[in-house]
């Protein structure tokens, strides 16, 4: 799929969430909190869920936490621009408590239909809501920063997953971990192309 045909596929997927009464965090939130960045890209970041200002302004990690995220985007020139940036759910769950896993179940097959159209090279998980969608039982702080090629709907897909920078801002060590993890992150992007070239070749 072109650039354009992936935004188009992905402004009808929005276009079905709006109107899909049956998502069960739809009635307390402001509105629809869908994603950003490139439908081309080659890293997408997958958070919890939005909070405060995510809900009030419609984008994902627009609050102090975004902040964070953006600067280190920024620090591995990877701007939001350049990446795309969605949640496990796509509303706010009241007073911002953790989504439930049937919540997660609910709004995981418009994920998963915005995981297809992207077909990204990576994906980044950020906490362990994120993380669980793909590695199963993981303990986050055994996995963190590493590169995992998980079977998932079928195919294999590559994961790398990284504390949420709400928790890096709650203490000094995961800072460092979170920081140190993105750091990484250009060079898992390159390990992730040579997969797909070694794949290519066994075909
Ligand atoms: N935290 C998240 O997980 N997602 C957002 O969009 C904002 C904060």
């Amino acid at each position: 799929m072109t650039r354009e045909e992936k935004a188009k596929k992905l402004e009808e997927i929005k276009a079905g969430m709006e109107k899909d009464e049956s998502l069960p965090l739809k009635k307390g939130a402001t509105r629809l909190v869908f994603g950003v960045g490139n439908p081309n890209t080659q890293v997408l970041f997958i958070g919890e869920g939005p909070g405060y200002w995510e809900d009030q302004k419609g984008e994902p990690f627009v609050g102090q936490a975004g902040k964070l995220l953006d600067s280190v985007l920024y620090s591995v020139k990877l701007p939001r621009e350049k990446v795309y940036i969605t949640n496990v759910v796509h509303h706010r769950p009241p007073a911002n408590r953790d989504p439930l896993p049937d919540e997660i179940n609910a709004y995981g097959k418009y994920l998963d239909q915005i995981i297809k159209t992207i077909n990204p090279k990576i994906i980044v998980t950020l906490g362990r809501f994120s993380m669980g969608k793909f590695l199963l039982n993981a303990k986050i702080s055994l996995v963190h920063g590493r590169l995992y090629r998980v079977n998932w709907n079928g195919g294999n897909i590559l994961i790398v997953p990284m504390y949420h920078p709400a928790a890096a801002l709650r203490s000094s060590v995961m800072m460092e971990a979170f920081k140190e993890d993105f750091s990484k992150l250009p060079a898992c992007i390159k390990e992730a192309s040579k997969i797909e070239i070694e794949q290519t070749k066994l075909i």
